[in-house]
C-alpha cells in the first residue's frame, strides 16, 4: 500500500445531512494518522471503514470546535473497544485541560495513555514528528486563533532489488537489507555487484500539505513548494470574497492561487461554507487559476495513483 489521503468531512463550521466537519485520515505504508476530528468523526470512520484503533497519531490544526468536537466521543470509543496502544495528540494548548475535564467530570480513565504534544505558534516551520514512515512539519497560517497547518513528507525508500538476481547471483538473504540501502554486493568468490547493477530506484515518496483555515497569506508558499498535493481550504466563492477576509478563511480562487505559486503537483479544496448546496462554482473558479484541482467530498479517497 503507498499513499492515500481519505477525506471524512468536508464542510466547514455547520455539518449538513451529508457533508461532516473537517477531518481527514492519512495512510502511509500502513501508518494511519488522523488530522483535525470534527463532530461526528468516528461516525464518518464506521461509515467509510477507517480501522481507528490502528490510528497512531492525531494532529489538530487549531480549536475551532468543527476541528476538534469529536474528539472526546472518539477517545470514548477506542476506550471502549479495547485499546491500549498510546496516543499522541499534536495540538495547540488548551486542548489536554479540555479532554481532561471532560474525563474528569465523567469520573472515566482511559486505558491507553494519551501523550499530548502542545505545539508553538510562530511564523516559522516546525519539525514536530518523525517515525520511519513519514516526518511532520507545521505550516503557520493565518486565521482568527492560532492555527497550523501540516506537512507530511514520507521517508525516502530503499532501492529495489532486481528479483531475478537474487538466485541468479546467490545473494545471500541476510545481505539483502544493506543492498536495498545501497550497498554494493561482495561475493564469495571475491566477485563484487555495483549496487546501480542489481537494483532500480527507490520508488517515489510523496508529500502532502493540510493548510486548515486560514485567509490568503502567502507567506506560507516557500513551506508548501512542490508538494505532490496540498488540501486548502476554500469556504466562499468570489462572490463573498469580503466576507472571507473578514472571516480570516479564504476563497476557492485564493486556494488556486497558493497552489500555483507553490507549483504543487494537485490541489484539492474544502471547508465549504454550509451556504453552498454544490460546489460547481468553487471548482470553476479554482481551476481558472490552478487547473488540477479536485473537491474534497466525504468519502472520497485520494491516493499516489492519482498524483
Ligand atoms: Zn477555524
Amino acid at each position: 500500500m503507498g499513499f492515500e489521503l481519505k477525506i471524512l468531512g468536508a464542510n466547514s463550521a455547520i455539518p449538513t445531512a451529508t457533508r461532516n466537519t473537517t477531518s481527514q485520515l492519512i495512510s502511509i505504508n500502513q501508518s494511519h494518522y488522523l488530522i483535525d476530528c470534527g463532530e461526528g468523526t468516528q461516525i464518518q470512520m464506521r461509515k467509510y471503514r477507517v480501522k481507528m484503533q490502528r490510528i497512531k497519531t492525531i494532529f489538530i490544526s487549531h480549536l475551532h470546535g468543527d476541528h476538534f468536537f469529536g474528539l472526546i466521543g472518539l477517545l470514548n470509543t477506542m476506550h471502549l473497544l479495547g485499546r491500549q496502544n498510546e496516543l499522541s495528540i499534536f495540538c495547540p494548548p488548551g486542548l489536554r485541560e479540555i479532554i481532561n475535564l471532560q474525563l474528569k467530570v465523567a469520573d472515566s480513565r482511559l486505558n491507553f495513555e494519551i501523550k499530548f504534544e502542545e505545539l508553538e505558534f510562530n511564523n516559522g516551520q516546525n519539525h514536530i514528528y518523525s517515525d520511519n514512515i513519514a516526518d511532520v512539519y507545521t505550516i503557520p497560517l493565518d486565521h482568527r486563533i492560532p492555527c497550523n497547518g501540516f506537512l507530511f513528507v514520507e521517508k525516502p525508500k530503499n532501492r529495489r532489488i532486481k528479483k531475478e538476481l537474487i538466485d541468479k547471483l546467490k545473494i545471500p538473504i541476510e545481505q539483502l537489507p544493506k543492498i536495498k540501502e545501497g550497498a554494493d554486493f561482495h561475493r564469495e568468490d571475491g566477485r563484487v555487484f555495483q549496487n546501480e547493477e542489481i537494483t532500480l530506484p527507490p520508488r517515489k515518496s510523496y508529500s502532502y500539505a493540510f493548510c486548515s483555515d486560514t485567509r490568503y497569506n502567502d507567506r506560507i508558499v516557500p513551506f508548501i513548494e512542490n508538494v505532490d498535493l496540498l488540501y486548502h481550504e476554500a469556504t466562499f466563492t468570489e462572490a463573498f470574497r469580503e466576507r472571507a477576509q473578514q472571516t480570516y478563511h479564504s476563497t476557492a480562487r485564493d486556494a488556486a492561487t497558493i497552489a500555483e505559486k507553490a507549483k504543487v503537483g494537485k490541489l484539492i479544496i474544502g471547508h465549504y461554507s454550509a451556504r453552498y448546496k454544490n460546489f460547481d462554482q468553487h471548482l470553476e473558479e479554482a481551476r481558472e487559476v490552478f487547473a488540477n484541482t479536485e473537491l474534497a467530498l466525504d468519502g472520497h479517497t485520494f491516493s499516489s495513483r492519482d498524483l
